[in-house]
């Protein structure tokens, strides 16, 4: 673990240098120059040629960088964006000290937030054409070539979807149970085998929400284009548990203008063909079946009950009963897999035909059951980034393309976690939650309500509380303050 002191003539900044030491070097902890192994000092000024940067690097290496950062004088920008390209030079100067003391690629270059896609929309809609921000994107933003061009790709192929993505709304419906807790989870999830007795309470809680919340929102003129049910897994509900949740969305929301109704099925082993049919009788037009791997070994690893016959079972029933969409999402880097595993897990989620496969990189969570520090030896960096190279390939000769895609703090090999769809069948939610262009509605356990402000592009967040109980305790109040806000918001 190596310890760094950063510094920066421009004021608020020291996050954001955080941020860019945090992505080359995930254990960095930040101290008083005294006490760093590793001393980053930057000044930055800036003329009408544009911004300068000197910077300097000292402790346990030495290293220096000078460069001047001409984009924003290109008359497309304002002094609007001036703060924007004022923090990505500082990203730019520590990355570029970084690289000199040690040799680490980044992948993403100076990109360390969750949604990278964004900076392909900003630029987009600033003017630029996307051959213009691909080439941006590697010697500004410093992203590999792969990583520029898959962005580039996602971005474009986002387009269509945002254009009145501010008029829409989206809602969310979180269920925080589970038949078990995976190992790797750090969602809103609750093992049945100790919290059932909260799921009565839960529900009825979150029948008042739909109904109040329902209430107010047929008083506002918003389509609600997609509802996505998540958690959790909702398909541990029961089969009575279930019909009247969907019998409950039907009645209460506001379903005229709805494109896409997912329901998120993360274990194979809570589906029958009953349930299926009431979620296809119900409206359910996406299904979230996610083995995550089909290595045996490895689903009893990560604390999963089901097996692979469960896996194909529920892939036929899902067909039989005709939900038009599959999704299903698959891992990669699991400790102890190899390449062979990810192969064998993308060969049956390609068999099952999916019209969306997910690949997740692994991300190792505080929160979660594992302590990452004893299997870190396990995952192999490297032999992440190559085989993620090869499934994309594998993926694209099938039909497929990527079509939303975000990062995770500490994955692997500093990878991404990416979407990808058969022609026509993009997850609508997916693309609207991720570029945060659209006010989401969250409703039950864990679920965030994010309120987008068109007139200054930003988000606000306000969050239903993960535990179940408490959720019910104090679901008057959520309510009440969430309508408050609806009524502000949309009006
Ligand atoms: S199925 Fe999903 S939500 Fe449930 S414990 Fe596993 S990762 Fe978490």
């Amino acid at each position: 673990m190596a310890s760094y002191f950063l510094s920066c003539n421009w004021p608020g900044n020291q996050k954001n240098m955080e941020n860019m030491v945090t992505a080359f070097d995930p254990e960095a902890v930040f101290c008083p120059a005294n006490q760093a192994d590793y001393r980053i000092m930057l000044n930055l000024s800036s003329d009408e040629r544009g911004i300068h940067c000197r910077g300097e690097l000292k402790g346990r290496a030495e290293a220096e960088i000078s460069f001047r950062d001409a984009e924003i004088i290109n008359p497309l920008y304002s002094s609007e964006h001036f703060q924007q390209r004022r923090k990505e030079v500082v990203r730019r100067g520590v990355l570029a000290l970084l690289k000199q003391s040690r040799d680490l690629e980044l992948p993403w270059g100076i990109l360390t937030g969750v949604r990278p896609t964004k900076i392909y929309h900003y630029l987009r809609d600033l003017g630029f054409y996307s051959r213009e921000i691909r080439e941006k994107l590697e010697t500004l933003y410093l992203l590999a070539p792969d990583k520029a061009a898959l962005l580039v790709e996602v971005g474009e192929n986002q387009r269509p979807w945002l254009e009145a993505a501010e008029e829409q709304l989206c809602i969310y419906i979180g269920i925080p149970f589970c038949p078990t807790k995976c190992r790797y989870c750090s969602f809103a999830s609750y093992p049945l085998s100790t919290h059932a007795h909260l799921v009565k309470g839960f529900l009825a809680a979150l029948m008042y929400e739909l109904e109040v919340i329902g209430q107010a929102l047929s008083q506002v003129d918003r389509p609600v284009v997609a509802l996505y049910i998540g958690g959790g897994t909702p398909t541990v509900l029961n089969h009575q548990q279930l019909s009247t949740l969907l019998r409950q969305i039907d009645q209460q929301l506001p379903m005229a203008d709805l494109q896409e109704f997912t329901v998120e099925a993360g274990r194979p082993d809570t589906l029958d063909r009953e349930k299926l049919s009431i979620l296809r009788d119900n409206g359910v037009t996406r299904i979230s079946v996610n083995p995550q791997t089909t290595n045996p070994q490895t689903l009893q690893l990560i604390g999963r009950q089901h097996t692979l016959a469960d896996l194909d079972r529920a892939v036929k029933l899902v067909r039989e009963v005709k939900i038009p969409c599959l999704n299903m999402d698959m891992i990669i880097g699991l400790p102890g897999e190899s390449e062979q595993d990810w192969e064998n897990t993308l060969k049956r989620l390609l068999s099952a035909e999916a019209e969306n496969i997910t690949l997740h990189t692994l991300a190792p969570k505080r929160a979660a059951v594992w302590d990452y520090s004893q299997i870190k030896q396990e995952i192999n960096a490297e032999q992440v980034s190559l085989s993620l190279e090869r499934i994309y390939a594998q993926l694209r000769i099938k039909g497929y393309h990527p079509y939303y895609l975000y990062r995770q703090r500490r994955s692997v090999a500093g990878q991404e976690n990416t979407g990808y769809t058969l022609n026509g069948w993009e997850g609508i939610y997916n693309i609207l939650m991720m570029e945060e262009r659209t006010t989401i509605i969250g409703l039950g356990g864990g679920a965030i309500s994010k309120w987008f402000n068109p007139e200054t592009h930003t988000l606000s967040r306000t969050p239903n509380p993960k535990c179940p109980a408490t959720y019910q305790q104090r679901i008057k109040e959520i309510v009440g303050e969430k309508v408050n806000k609806l009524f502000r918001s949309l009006n």
